[in-house]
């Protein structure tokens, strides 16, 4: 069967063989300048990712995204789904400082900070070595499938508490804590929850792995749109490094046999595929800027230590701009690194405007559903209305549902003063009762008030519907 499979005339993804099997990779590490900055970058980020759903600010989670309730906690500010404009204008403030960071730093968020990168590449990676040995070197001492089975339990383990990290950001903490010290059969669909979570970190991080960059995340199918000709990126210097080869003997007599020494009209590239080995995603950085480069840098402390080891200035690899490496110029200033940040301050400053001047609460005056209006037997009008209140406050607080001073509307409720608890909401049915004779061509243009007594005073301006004929009958 396998003879029946045609072979692709040229490698089609780094991670994939010609004959379309799965290439595993398994980079050697290159332990220099950079990696040794990336490193307490990346456990500096595995300490933040953990601790922001724990971390209190105005007694909430400094991040909190509650998709049950629909409610966004961000540094002690909560957002609702009907805080439209202030959602918007985060996700349009998010996606310019995307825009703006890839043009200036290319996709340093991929090599340094993404958690897909951090947790791969400093987490489960180093413990595929304990485990496994050194790429290259020789596998440790005692019972391969022993090893195979702790490594094993080790990725559950850390993957189990991972899914409990991501999933803390959705539930809260308190929820959390309530699952794990809970039997499971208190809480069955949480534990399915947690249970899928951790089979789906277990097989990112154990299985699918640098692929979720090559042939999932979208953000690298942008860069050829986000990024320009100035941007940073790391690329490989083919006008020092071309014609690449091995290093030889000299030819004349007597000549150094050394590596170090160009022997024939070469390159500074010796090709010896180090930046090739090193790589997380499987790419020849020589071959310029791919999609699948993730810009972790590890090729150019690779590169660095051969040209090191040669007598060579280091740099072959290295972060540059292709106009850069091109003209030996670098321009820093160019149109989108001024728009960008213009733009990004005006949305900044209306989402600082817009939120600072949220009422403490929300309202909405609805229609009830049924009958448009009803005639009293003292022939008033009657409107069935539902009005919806969100306290927006920290606090709890009380509320009034009134009308405004001379108007001829009546509300008849249960509940017109009533407290609500901080972010808690609440639907009041209220009846509109108005003399027949306010209604002008079958509408009165009711002007209903909330108040807490202290602050906030809101007018709701309402259209009560009624009889045709109105006062004239
Ligand atoms: S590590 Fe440097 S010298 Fe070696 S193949 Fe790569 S670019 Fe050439
Ligand atoms: S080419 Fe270099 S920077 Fe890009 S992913 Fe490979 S090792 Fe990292």
């Amino acid at each position: 069967m396998a003879d029946a499979l045609i072979e692709a005339p040229e490698r089609v993804l780094s991670t994939l063989n010609q004959d379309g099997t799965r290439r595993w990779m398994r980079p050697r590490p290159s332990r220099g300048t950079f990696w040794k900055w990336r490193r307490p970058v990346a456990y500096g980020l595995i300490l933040l990712f953990t601790a922001l759903p724990w971390i209190t600010i105005n007694g909430k989670p400094a991040v909190f995204l509650d998709l049950i309730h629909r409610e966004f906690t961000f540094f002690g500010k909560t957002l609702l789904p009907t805080d439209t404009l202030l959602l918007a204008l985060l996700a349009i403030g998010i996606a310019l400082a995307i825009f703006l960071v890839t043009a200036l730093f290319g996709r340093i968020w991929c090599g340094w900070m993404c958690p897909q990168t951090v947790y791969l590449e400093f987490v489960y990676r180093p413990l595929e070595r304990l485990f496994d040995g050194e790429p290259g070197r020789r596998k440790p001492a005692g019972n391969t499938t022993l090893r195979k089975f702790l490594r094993f339990v080790v990725y559950l383990l850390i993957s189990a508490f991972l899914a409990h990290t991501f999933l803390s950001y959705f539930v809260g903490v308190e929820n959390l804590r309530a699952w794990i010290t809970g039997s499971p059969t208190e809480h069955p669909i949480a534990f399915l929850v947690m249970a899928a979570t951790t089979g789906l970190m277990l097989f990112d991080f154990g299985y699918f792995r640098e692929q979720v960059c090559v042939v999932v995340c979208p953000y690298a199918r942008m860069q050829s749109a986000l990024l320009d000709r100035d941007s940073l990126i790391i690329s490989y210097d083919k006008a020092r490094g071309e014609p690449r080869g091995k290093r030889g003997k000299k030819h004349k007599a007597g000549a150094d046999v050394s590596l170090n020494v160009i022997t024939e009209d070469r390159g500074d590239c010796v090709d010896c595929h180090m930046c090739v080995t090193t790589c997380p995603t499987g790419i020849d950085i020589r071959d310029g800027l791919q999609l699948e480069c993730i810009g972790c840098a590890q090729c150019i402390d690779a590169c660095n230590t051969v040209m090191s080891k040669i007598g060579k200035p280091t740099g072959l690899i290295r972060y540059t701009s292709q106009r850069a490496v091109e003209t030996k110029k670098a321009r820093l200033l160019r149109p989108r690194i001024v728009i960008y940040p213009l733009m990004l301050l005006v949305v900044g400053v209306g989402f600082v405007s817009v939120l600072s001047t949220k009422a403490g609460a929300d309202v909405q005056v609805l229609r009830a559903p049924g009958l448009p209006f009803n005639l009293t037997d003292a022939g008033e009008v009657s409107n069935q209305l539902r009005v919806r209140v969100t306290n927006r406050t920290d606090a709890p607080t009380t509320y009034t549902l009134g009308v405004a001073e001379g108007s001829p509307v009546t509300l008849m409720s249960d509940s017109l003063t009533f407290t609500l608890e901080p972010g808690q909401q609440t639907s009041i049915p209220v009846i509109a009762v108005t003399p027949r004779d306010a209604f002008v061509s079958g509408v009165h243009d009711a002007s209903l008030t909330l108040t807490d007594g202290a602050d906030l005073w809101k007018d709701l301006p309402y259209r009560l519907l009624g009889p045709a004929t109105g006062a004239s009958q």
